[in-house]
């Protein structure tokens, strides 16, 4: 299968073949099919299988597809277990949004709060966030949660595993106005993931890498 073959804006195809992209992983073309139907997707997706791109294609498309009008605060919420891959994620894309009018920006712990401060005012439509700096913003009221469509779970094994699952499940409950939640891992069964698979996840497709 050939990305041409999904329902994508021609603004992103053009933007994955400068990346030289020509078709998509596994895990790519199945959560594409079922997240561009709205469904909540559950990724079992270890690093090196294209994992990254097939939740950001998905979630640029969204917003492709639903734009606003009136810019506000993100509509996307990205979250990662470390700083490293949240700047990986923006870094990517980064890259995807280029030929559109869309912004991503990531905030994350142990940097100067000046710079959030300025991200959190710059109506990004994609954010990238380690849930406890994004859990600080949202006590604080400085990011509005009301706004936020779709909500992806970066490597929530990992998350599980550094103690984050319940300031995820805290976030979760926040963003509970979105349309949409996707949560991938590296490893699904037997992780002790799943209480908060249910609790994260409506009726959710599962998919495999
Ligand atoms: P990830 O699993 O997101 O860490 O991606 C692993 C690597 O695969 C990254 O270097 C990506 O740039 C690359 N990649 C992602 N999607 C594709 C694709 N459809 N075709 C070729 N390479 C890809």
């Amino acid at each position: 299968m050939s990305f041409l073959e999904l329902d994508l804006d021609p603004r992103l195809l053009s933007a994955l073949a400068k990346a030289g992209y020509t078709k998509p992983t596994t895990i790519q073309t199945e959560v594409l099919e079922c997240a561009l139907e709205q469904r909540d997707i559950l990724a079992n997706a270890p690093t090196g299988t294209g994992k990254t791109a097939a939740f950001l294609l998905p979630a640029i498309q969204h917003l492709l597809d639903f734009r606003r009008r009136d810019p506000g605060h993100a509509r996307v919420l990205i979250l990662t277990p470390t700083r490293e891959l949240a700047e990986q994620v923006r870094q990517y894309g980064e890259k995807l949004v280029r030929g559109t009018e869309l912004t991503i920006g990531a905030i994350v712990g142990g940097r100067d709060y000046q710079l959030d401060a300025d991200l959190l005012t710059a109506n990004l439509d994609i954010l990238v966030a380690t849930p406890g700096r994004l859990e600080y913003y949202l006590e604080s009221e400085r990011f509005d949660p009301r706004q936020v469509e779709l909500l992806i779970i970066d490597e929530a094994d990992r998350m599980l595993d550094l103690g984050f699952m319940p300031v995820v499940e805290h976030i979760a409950n926040e963003v509970r106005w979105r349309k949409q939640t996707m949560l991938f891992s590296a490893t699904l069964e037997g992780s002790g993931l799943n209480q908060f698979v249910h609790k994260l996840l409506e009726d959710p497709v599962r998919c495999d890498a």
